[in-house]
């Protein structure tokens, strides 16, 4: 943190993942010479989605964008010590390209087979296995009750989530960007456009552009400068257990039931810690997610989640639970996608809100897109603005189906 310019040719609300991805992409790209300030109100990032998320990417969605979107992502990660190291030091994320396998039942199989195709039409290296090779292949899986499974078999798995996050943000450091702490609490308009930026210190921050990377708080930030998006944060677990039985080459496995667990780390003598969890039952069971709630539901490990993957991997039945915790998907309740880039009516105001779930894979090719979008006006290497905010008054959703 250093001390407060009192202009800045981009103002970005919010400095984890999303936010520092696009300081990192503005000062990289040679035809920026502006100044960028990043105002983030906690610096631990304690109850930031970037540094609770289970930091994982996958290509296996069924709308197109968002496969290329992670085709970028997977690519960035692999080279990240080429984007993002600083003095020589390369960021240790330990990426781990395990995969995924996403599993279904005969119910399942039709919507299973569409997004295969789109997923193979958009060059993703994904394998579909009928019950026998997801047997042959998976010797620790149940498979009476599946009908079919897909699996990367490259360009999908985990990594560090945290260190990613980090390596952004320091890199954005090294090459200029002003990160303050500070929580913005509103924005002075001159005409339609957003000229000022005004903090709870009392400070105020001239700038040409803003651009929204709060993450769960990005309706509220949004709402400052009268612009209202149907983003609302939604409370998500991770559960963390202990399995002693060995189990080769586990991926990161989607359950028919919406239960997922993949695992953590590395195996040692004692077995293998995973982390995994399970969505809400129905959105009666998913209200919005309270700003100081970060209780874990005690009873959701025990009551659903356990059953249902020592159902799918019988080893399972003998487990260890470990700590669990809780926090923020910032949920696009119109069609579970990223909101991205300009707002009609207010200029100078950009978002990158909305990501349900999936904005740390993401991080890469929005901080790009989005960096474009301010020195061009346009997107350059990959066209986002499907994903824009005329969709909502359009009507015209880019429904994600695969929302984990
Ligand atoms: C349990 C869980 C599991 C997840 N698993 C995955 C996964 O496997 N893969 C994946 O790709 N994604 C996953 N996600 C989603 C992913 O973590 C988020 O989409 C992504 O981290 C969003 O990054 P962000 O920078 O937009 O938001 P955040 O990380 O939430 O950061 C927003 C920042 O803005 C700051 N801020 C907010 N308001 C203000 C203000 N007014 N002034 C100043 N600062 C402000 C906050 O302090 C915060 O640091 C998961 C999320 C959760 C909760």
């Amino acid at each position: 943190m250093t001390d407060l310019p009192q202009n800045a040719d981009v103002v970005i609300v919010g400095g984890a993942a999303i936010g520092s991805s696009i300081a990192y992409h503005l000062m990289a790209h040679p035809q920026f010479s502006g100044s960028v300030v990043v105002v983030e109100k906690d610096p631990s990032y304690a109850r930031a989605a970037s540094a609770l998320s289970a930091a994982s990417i996958r290509q296996q969605y069924s709308s197109a964008i968002n496969i290329k979107i992670s085709l970028f992502g997977i690519e960035f990660l692999r080279q990240i010590g080429t984007h993002l190291g600083v003095e020589g030091h390369s960021p240790a994320i330990d990426l781990h390209e395990g995969g995924y396998l996403y599993l279904a039942s005969e119910a399942g199989k039709s919507v299973l087979l569409e997004n295969h195709a789109v997923q193979r039409r958009e060059g993703a290296d994904i394998a579909l296995f009928d019950r026998q090779q997801l047997a042959a292949q998976f010797p620790w899986l149940r498979v009476e009750d599946l009908d079919c499974g897909t699996w990367g078999r490259t360009g999908e798995g985990w990594f560090d989530g945290w260190a990613v996050m980090q390596a952004f943000r320091r890199k954005a450091r090294a090459l200029g960007v002003h990160y303050i702490q500070d929580e913005v609490v509103g924005f002075q308009k001159t005409g339609q456009a957003v000229s000022e930026v005004r903090l709870a210190s009392g400070a105020k921050i001239g700038c040409g552009m803003v651009i929204n990377a709060a993450g769960a708080q990005g309706q509220k930030v949004a709402a400052m400068a009268d612009v209202s998006i149907p983003v609302v944060p939604k409370k998500r677990y991770v559960f963390t257990f202990h399995c002693k039985t060995p189990l080769a080459h586990v991926p990161l496995l989607i359950d028919p039931s919406g239960a997922w667990c993949r695992p953590e780390g590395h195996a040692d003598a004692s077995g293998q810690l995973f982390i995994g969890s399970i969505g809400p039952q129905s959105e009666a069971d998913d209200p919005p997610m309270a700003d100081d709630d970060f209780e874990v539901d005690p009873h959701l490990f025990e009551d659903r989640l356990w059953p249902a993957l020592a159902h799918r991997i019988p080893a399972f039945e003998e487990i260890r639970p470990g700590r669990a915790w809780a926090g923020p998907y910032d949920m696009n309740l119109f069609d579970h996608n990223a909101i991205l880039g300009p707002v009609t009516g207010v200029d100078g105001f950009l978002l990158a809100n909305g990501f349900s779930g999936h904005g740390l894979q993401q991080s890469p090719a929005v901080g790009r897109g989005l960096a474009e979008y301010v020195i061009f006006g346009a997107y350059r290497s990959l066209d986002l603005s499907e994903l824009g905010f005329d969709r909502l008054a359009a009507q015209r959703p880019v429904l994600e189906k695969c929302v984990i």
